[in-house]
């Protein structure tokens, strides 16, 4: 269809209950407070349902429901953990409008990108942990006569997961998908600003996932994410979310020694060689829209690429296509096919961007596009928070080229030599996506491998297979996701040596 009906109204493919319980050990358990929270639809901006309001007593059943499943589901073969996460994949993708929509409405992404992007992922990285597992089976090595040594991956046991609002299903999915291969239950603890798409996953899952396996425990991070974080009963702890929450959760996890995965902020360059504007052509549109990135998401992605480093001979043309580009992009409702930019996830989060668009102003960036703040959608989308995109070009020294804004707003400078733009490219804290253009393949080699971050894309952008290696160098985290080896984050390695 061209535009999908909204909750509530007649064949809209998800229906959501007015109040969601915690899914512990396989059923819906209220509160031990009874306390609930709303959740707000950033669509607009109107309560929709409410979600149980936990404490470290809900955390508790939880971490109840996990140990009594963990040693049968800790002992199940390789093979049967495969297919389990292959039927967890069917149901997603046999659900997908509904999961998106369900997104979409907890999170204000467009539904084209959660039909297209997160929901397609999600079914996908829980098939690549089904395939990968399996790889672990049947190794055993001679080490010398009448000795051999063998390897066991063995289940870590109960696992925690504290989600961010982004990408909702996704990251919880780039956790449980490892943490199930490996064999271990997981408790997870969605972000509040968006807990109720996950609670329509569960419901999907509820006949499928062994009871006590995946829980769900709602709530504020303080209320519910600390007391998860600080239980000695849990045997690693991953984390998705802002940098200074990871270093609180670092702090936690240090009580008990146990591992911990960050996937923290960023602040990515995409860097714009002057090759790429040779000709008018294919490549150089390509490059354009490469940069026209930042607004995916509404630039709430943690790989935004949100300083643009332009080299300066080809930087009048290349900034007067982006504009052009990214006037053509359709802002609005989420739930219309053709839009490209929805809404930003809080009010919490607007205003923190619309403190940025002001800064950049105060900090004598130049505005080239937007800066207006708040867009007015209008019409029954009026109370959402849609943002204008806005691009300033400025000084790397400058505060919106250092913070993480996490909208929709585009730094851009100019360099001149391939030194300056590495060197550009680094003077940031954080290091966990970036990009680079050019037709030069020695070049594209060069700086990909100087650049201080986990990823780096080159003559494309936004790409996230399963399989590629995801993680942060510096102040974005440490640790990865994705890839066959993240099995081992949620694995104890034994090894046993017989002689005999
Ligand atoms: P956040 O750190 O505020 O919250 C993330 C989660 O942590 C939420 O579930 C929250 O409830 C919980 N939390 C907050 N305080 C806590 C505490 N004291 N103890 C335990 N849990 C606590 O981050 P956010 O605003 O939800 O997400 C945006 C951030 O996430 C951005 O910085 C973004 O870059 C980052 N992010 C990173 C990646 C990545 O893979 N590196 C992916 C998506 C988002």
């Amino acid at each position: 269809p061209k535009s999908y009906p909204r909750p509530g109204e007649s064949g809209c493919p998800v229906t959501f209950k007015s109040q969601y319980e915690n899914f512990i050990g396989g059923k819906w358990v209220p509160p031990v407070k009874g306390q609930y929270f709303d959740n707000v639809s950033p669509v607009n901006g109107k309560v929709f349902c409410k979600s149980a309001r936990s404490t470290a007593e809900d955390i508790e059943l939880a971490l109840d429901a996990a140990h009594a499943a963990k040693d049968k589901f800790g002992a199940t073969t390789f093979e049967q953990r495969a297919k389990l996460l292959n039927q967890m994949a069917d149901a997603i993708e046999q659900n997908l409008e509904k999961l998106a929509l369900a997104e979409v409405w907890d999170n204000g992404k467009p539904i084209r990108e959660a039909l297209a992007a997160d929901i397609p992922l999600a079914a996908d990285h829980l098939r690549y942990f089904a395939s990968a597992v399996r790889t672990q089976e049947g190794f055993i090595a001679e080490h010398k006569e009448n000795t051999v040594a063998y390897h066991f991956h063995e289940p870590l046991g109960v696992v925690g997961a504290i989600i961010p609002w982004n990408f909702p299903i996704l990251m919880a999915i780039w956790k449980l998908s490892p943490a199930l291969a490996g064999g271990n239950c997981i408790i997870i603890k969605p972000a509040e600003q968006t807990p109720a798409s996950i609670m329509v996953l569960m419901e999907v899952w509820a006949n499928i996932v062994p009871p006590g396996v995946i829980n769900v425990v709602t709530g504020y991070g303080p209320e519910t994410g600390k007391p998860l974080a600080c239980s000695p009963r849990i045997a690693k702890i991953a984390f998705t979310g802002e940098t200074t929450t990871g270093q609180l959760i670092m702090q936690y996890a240090s009580q008990n020694i146990i591992p911990v995965t960050l996937e923290l902020g960023g602040k990515s360059p995409n860097i714009f060689f002057a090759d790429i504007a040779n000709e008018n052509d294919e490549f150089f549109e390509k490059a354009v829209e490469g940069c026209v990135m930042f607004v995916l998401n509404q630039g709430e992605v943690c790989t935004c690429p949100s300083r643009a480093l332009v080299h300066e001979s080809i930087y009048d043309k290349f900034i007067e296509k982006v504009v052009q580009r990214l006037g053509k992009i359709k802002q609005g409702d989420p739930l219309n096919m053709e839009t490209m930019v929805g809404a930003q996830v809080s009010t919490e989060q607007m205003d923190k961007i619309l403190h940025y668009v002001e800064l950049g102003k105060k900090e004598g960036a130049q505005c080239i596009v937007g800066g207006s703040g708040k867009k007015a959608i209008g019409g029954e989308l009026e109370g959402g928070y849609y943002i204008e995109p806005t691009i300033f070009k400025g000084d790397n020294k400058m505060r919106i080229f250092q913070e993480e804004i996490f909208g929709p707003v585009l730094s851009v400078t100019t360099f001149r030599t391939e030194e300056e733009a590495i060197q550009i490219a680094n003077d940031t804290s954080y290091g966990l996506g970036a990009g680079l253009w050019t037709r030069d393949i020695m070049k594209a080699y060069r700086v990909s491998r100087a650049i201080k971050a986990g990823r780096v894309w080159v003559n494309c952008y936004h790409e996230y297979p399963s399989h590629a290696a995801f993680g942060g160098y510096k102040k974005s985290g440490f640790g990865r996701e994705c890839h066959k080896l993240t099995l081992e984050h949620y694995q104890q390695l034994k090894n046993i040596i017989i002689s005999y």
